[in-house]
């Protein structure tokens, strides 16, 4: 039996993650959860597991929580996140699964690789900004990162005992987003509900939306960068619709080899949590008979342009990733709000990208530093 250490265990990939282990009681001892501010949410899930440590995201809904269960530890914030992560540092069995959003995934990661726990990682943004700290640290704890991303589980299911030497290029699938069938024009009147839509997937609001402006794809190809090694010019990505294939690699002697299955979390985030083995579940097989037909296509970056600045900002390196990502956040923040209109979000992120100071190797205090000066000039720029 495993123990799981749950960051974000209320939002889409933390309740199927649940989902998961329910279905395999045998397997699985949940030891910590967090959540932000889903105070009900929580209180079901201390109910059903009783788990030894809790933490919410900010300090009221803690107190609110620890009046209705005395017998729990609940803390709250970075350091809540902290110790949901870190809990029983000899428990070296252990499995800290990561499913929050955003940059505060980011220290909890790195406190959890120190002490040498494996990592179920589907918060994306951690790579992003922390991958060049996070990654040399993981090779010197002996520490684990299991992808919980679907095309970031396609391909290392594809790389499954493949010399990393004779991979041509990685190919990351990429659905378009909510308003792939919209010209450039359109997209200036979208409204948040809309990009909300995705076509194939259901999943958390900020990812939707960062499926919408395709700066999902560029983070994907960041975190590629990160788990696989290989160079930026390595990493490619391509248009498919149907979001059957999750991802490819192409080898040097001209094969490529694919993955694909339904367009369901659970197979990806079962992968992650029971790897070495595969685990039987309950997502329907896909029939290719009834697909019939798969579409690929170049992806335009004139369309989408958050695709090339991430690719720009991973060759810039440095502060640049965490700069595109701290104004990312705060710009899908102000959208959700209707503060802003869609075509503004890349708009902010390459103005914050246009005056980076940059340094080459940030270190952690670099990149909190950064995340929240470009998360605070976002908002008094925009809001002024
Ligand atoms: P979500 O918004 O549904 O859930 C996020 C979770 O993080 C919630 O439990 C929320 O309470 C918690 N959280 C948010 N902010 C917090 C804070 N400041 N402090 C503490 N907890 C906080 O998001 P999601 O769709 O589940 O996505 C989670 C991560 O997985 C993201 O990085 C996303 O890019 C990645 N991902 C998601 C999917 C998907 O299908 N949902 C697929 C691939 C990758
Ligand atoms: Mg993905």
């Amino acid at each position: 039996m495993k123990n799981v250490y749950l960051l974000g265990a209320t939002g889409s990939i933390g309740k199927q993650v649940l989902d998961i282990i329910d279905n395999n009681p045998l397997d699985f001892h949940i030891v910590t959860l967090t959540a932000n501010t889903d105070l009900d949410g929580m209180s079901a899930l201390i109910n059903k597991y009783h788990p030894k440590y809790v933490a919410m995201g900010q300090e009221e809904a803690a107190n609110i929580l620890r009046i209705r269960h005395p017998q729990t530890e609940i803390g709250h914030d970075t350091l809540g996140l902290i110790k949901a992560a870190t809990l029983n540092p000899e428990d070296h069995e252990g499995l800290l699964v990561n499913a929050l959003v955003g940059m505060c995934g980011l220290v909890p990661t790195i406190k959890a690789v120190e002490i040498g726990r494996s990592i179920a990682l589907a918060n994306k943004e951690t790579l992003v900004i922390g991958g060049d700290l996070i990654m040399p640290l993981a090779k010197k704890h002996h520490v684990n990162i299991f992808p919980i991303d679907s095309e970031h589980s396609a391909i290392w299911q594809c790389l499954h005992d493949e010399d990393i030497n004779s991979v041509k290029n990685l190919i990351i699938t990429a659905s378009g987003g909510a308003f792939r069938d919209l010209s450039r024009d359109q997209l200036e009147s979208v409204t948040a509900e809309a990009a909300l839509k995705h076509p194939n997937w259901s999943m958390g609001a900020k990812i939707t939306i960062d499926c919408a402006t395709m700066i999902n794809k560029g983070f994907e190809v960041i975190e590629a960068h990160h788990l696989f090694g290989l160079p930026i010019t390595k990493i490619k990505t391509i248009l498919h619709k149907e979001s059957y294939v999750h991802s490819l690699v192409e080898f040097i002697d001209g094969s490529i080899i694919a993955q694909m299955a339904e367009h369901d979390m659970r197979i990806p985030i079962s992968y992650a949590l029971f790897y070495p083995q595969r685990k039987l579940n309950s997502v329907p097989a896909l029939s290719l008979s009834e697909i019939g037909k798969l579409s690929f296509a170049a992806i335009d970056l004139n369309r989408y342009p958050c695709l090339g600045y991430a690719y720009e900002a991973l060759e810039k390196g440095g502060l640049y990733p965490c700069v595109l990502n701290a104004a990312n956040e705060a710009a899908v923040q102000l959208f959700i709000e209707h503060k802003i209109a869609f075509l503004d979000i890349e708009t902010i992120i390459r103005g914050q990208m246009d005056h980076v100071d940059n340094i080459l190797n940030p270190t952690l205090e670099d990149l909190l530093k950064m995340d929240a000066s470009v998360k605070e000039a976002v908002f008094i720029t925009t809001l002024k």
